[in-house]
């Protein structure tokens, strides 16, 4: 079988693989991007049908292209920003091959870089970049065996309402997907169940501004390492035009909802204690973050329009006061149970010896552990907007200006020898 030679492989033309791409070509660096399926893929089948982008659409872009037909302030439903990165790959002239799977990669013997084994043939690749995306696999709990007339779903699979059983749904988390999925079957007239986890809220507007541009001038998307080592997830909206997410209005809307969900016995759903004390913790989250804005513009003098009414926090509901610690899903009448719980990275295809125990990979702002690899699109690759889309741009370019650095000590030719003495 014929061997491919490239400088650098990029595998996945999702937005990293597309930042890498640009950073390369700018470069004067070859390099091919592998794809298996399309540019952008998952934001068009991985995502249910009414997403838009969590941040407006002038902060969730790549620097050198703005959304067309969008509004500064809107935010970009997911088959646009699918559009957008497949017209940005074009107006870069990335080279991506699509329909390409890899399947194996593994390091040269004796020599630099790796060979590739993939659907359509062999590469040999001086450099890899895997920007193959953080939320691969989704994952479920193994709380609730199957039962007849349950139907379970992760977030990733879930479309629409239309899509589920007649009656009631339980949606299992209370991040940025739990929570807008659990609106949307609410506003679809569906008897809704949201079991609520510890997580942040940022206010979606203050003083007339984004979340997004707080978190930019308080340098918290430039944040190096997570507050804490527990994750916590954070729940932040696009839908509906943005709104910052409020349990409490959920509640009053007529959502019922639960502390985290801990075991399933013979059709009963038992919930942990914890729904005051996670909602207490959001609002924590929240408030500090009002503060620090205020301070902001206390101390640059900023005229933006105060806004008191948005620190007031209404009593909680009953279903707060009075948590439900048990709930029979028959008798509640759930047909449907939403997991919206998260997901977990693959990498089994990586025949390298460069992961941690838990199967994360071991690497520094993306530069891994086995020479010449380099991840891109991991959450705090470098800093809280690695994820991103206008975060994993800044990452891209590190790595390339790495590669750059790699390669020009393998030119060095050793050192001259001084000329030899008559
Ligand atoms: C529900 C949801 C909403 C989000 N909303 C936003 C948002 O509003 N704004 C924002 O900035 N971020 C958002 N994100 C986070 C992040 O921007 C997206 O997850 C984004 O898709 C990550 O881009 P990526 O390029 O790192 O990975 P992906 O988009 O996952 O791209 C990876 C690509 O690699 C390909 N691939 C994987 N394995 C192989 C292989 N072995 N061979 C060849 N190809 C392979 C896949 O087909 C895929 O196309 C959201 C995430 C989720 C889950």
């Amino acid at each position: 079988m014929v061997t491919e030679h490239i400088d650098v492989l990029v595998i996945g033309a999702g937005q990293a693989g597309i930042a890498m791409s640009e950073h390369l070509g700018r470069n004067g660096i070859s390099y091919l991007v592998l794809e298996r399926n399309r540019i952008a893929e998952r934001w068009r089948s991985c995502r249910w049908d009414s997403l838009v982008a969590n941040g407006p659409a002038w902060h969730d872009r790549f620097p050198g292209m703005e959304f067309s037909g969008h509004g500064p302030d809107s935010f970009v439903p997911k088959e646009e920003v699918a559009d957008y990165l497949k017209a940005y790959a074009e107006k870069i002239g990335a080279n991506i091959r699509c329909g390409v799977t890899v399947r194996h990669v593994q390091r040269n013997q004796g020599r630099p870089g790796f060979k590739v084994e993939t659907s359509n043939g062999l590469f040999d690749a001086e450099y890899v970049v895997v920007a193959t995306g953080a939320f691969q696999n989704p994952v479920i709990p193994t709380l609730v065996p199957e039962t007849e007339g349950l139907t379970q779903l992760h977030s990733n699979a879930y479309r629409n309402p239309a899509q589920l059983p007649e009656g009631a749904v339980l949606v299992v988390g209370s991040g940025s997907s739990g929570v807008q999925i659990a609106d949307e079957l609410l506003r679809a007239g569906r008897r809704v169940y949201l079991s609520v986890g510890p997580h942040d809220r940022p206010p979606r507007r203050y003083r007339g501004r984004d979340f997004c541009w707080w978190l930019g001038v308080l340098n918290k998307w430039d944040a190096e390492a997570p507050p804490t080592t527990d994750h916590v997830t954070i729940a932040v909206s696009g839908a509906n035009g943005g709104e910052t997410i409020d349990f409490r209005r959920l509640a009053a809307q007529g959502m019922t909802l639960l502390g985290r969900t801990e075991a399933c016995q013979d059709g009963m759903l038992s919930f942990a204690s914890d729904l005051a004390s996670n909602l207490a913790k959001g609002d924590r989250n929240y408030l500090s973050l009002l503060e620090e804005a205020d301070a902001y513009v206390v101390r640059n003098g900023l005229d933006l329009p105060e806004e008191p009414e948005a620190k007031i926090i209404p009593p909680d509901p009953e279903c707060v006061t009075t948590p439900i610690r048990a709930l029979n899903l028959k008798e509640a009448g759930i047909s449907t149970i939403i997991w919206a719980t998260g997901f977990v990275s693959d990498y089994n295809w990586l025949k390298l010896d460069c992961f941690n125990e838990n199967g994360t990979p071991k690497h520094q702002r993306g530069v891994s552990a086995e020479p010449g690899l380099y991840f891109l699109g991991l959450p705090w690759q470098s800093r809280r907007g690695s994820s991103f889309i206008w975060g994993v741009w800044h990452d891209a370019k590190f790595i390339a200006d790495h590669i750059i650095k790699q390669r020009g000590y393998l030119a060095y030719q050793g050192m001259a020898l001084p000329e030899m003495a008559d």
